[in-house]
């Protein structure tokens, strides 16, 4: 049966049990009897709890001293995980497209000095186990929210998965992708709301906050936000950030580099990991007023 519309009359939103066309269309992914929230155990990091995820680095590896110097730098500012692309899914083919494999060892080396979990893209269903031995979260990139080999091979892999929603698709759409992951038995589903193309020229994408509480609503899995990609612009990341925190975010994705004008990719988007800092306290006030939690990292004592 065809997935029911929403005409705005009829509750189809909220949980609901028996026999709504929603209960077999989205088995894995629809609300739990009594609406209990999902978390994702991500190396530690319990995804969907009271506390949030902060997940930020380089938007890609660039060498071993750049994402260690930043893995250190995220993680005193306040984040809990560590990003970096290895595998780049680049516009142009003539663009730089990842370290590979190398940068992933470079990931790992990061993440044992550190103690923070590692989230990267992993681009190819060939590649997936390579991934997976290095990564503690498989991020699937928003070009390939609807690569249903690539889906369907994170699935069978178990790890933890980062899905970000395709740069055009529908929260119906987003959700099925969940599906395809979860119907192979991984029910590890971290969904990523990152921007959508909508009609403002100006900004790389439309970040779609609405997603957040509306999918709250669709699904118990967490919803993180990505304002990085979401905006395309270093100067309004902040500020979307402390949106994406008001509006019931289970966390973010940032990218930070301790200096963004030097950065191999994206580098318009990445703030600073000292911008991070004031970030991420202004964030956790407020977390806090809204009934969730940072960690602040302890202050070393002076003497
Ligand atoms: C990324 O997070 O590095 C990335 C490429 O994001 P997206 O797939 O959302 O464009
Ligand atoms: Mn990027």
């Amino acid at each position: 049966m065809a997935a029911q519309r929403n005409t705005g009359t009829e509750q189809t939103l909220t949980p609901t049990a028996g026999h709504s066309p929603r209960s077999s269309t989205y088995l894995f992914t629809k609300p739990s009897q009594g609406n209990c929230r999902t978390t994702v155990d991500v190396a530690g990091v319990k995804v969907g709890s009271k506390g949030l995820a902060i997940i930020a680095g380089p938007c890609s590896v660039e060498s071993a001293g750049q994402i260690m110097r930043i893995a250190r730098e995220v993680k005193a500012a306040g984040a809990n995980l560590l990003r970096g692309g290895a595998f780049k899914p680049r516009t142009s083919p003539y663009n730089f497209q990842g370290l590979g494999e190398e940068g992933l060892k470079y990931l790992r080396e990061a993440a044992e000095e550190t103690g923070l979990g590692v989230v990267t893209e992993v681009l190819d269903p060939r590649h997936v186990e390579l991934v997976a031995r290095y990564a503690d979260c498989l991020q699937i990139g928003s070009r390939n929210m609807q690569n249903y080999p690539l889906l369907r091979e994170v699935g069978k892999s178990g790890r933890p998965v980062l899905l970000k929603r395709g740069l055009a698709a529908t929260y119906d759409e987003f959700l099925l992708a969940a599906e395809y992951i979860m119907a192979e038995g991984n029910t590890n589903v971290i969904l990523c709301e990152r921007g959508i193309r909508g009609l403002t020229n100006e900004l790389r994408f439309t970040l779609d906050l609405s997603a957040v509480p509306y999918l709250k609503e669709r699904t118990h899995l967490p919803i993180i936000v990505d304002p990085s990609h979401g905006t395309g612009n270093a100067r309004l990341v902040p500020a979307m950030s402390r949106a994406a925190v008001a509006c019931g975010a289970d966390g973010l994705i940032i990218e930070a580099h301790y200096s963004p004008a030097d950065s191999v990719s994206d580098a318009n988007q990445t703030i600073s990991t000292d911008q991070l800092v004031t970030l991420i306290k202004e964030l956790a006030q407020i977390a806090k007023a809204v009934g969730r939690k940072i960690q602040l990292p302890q202050i070393a004592n002076s003497d």
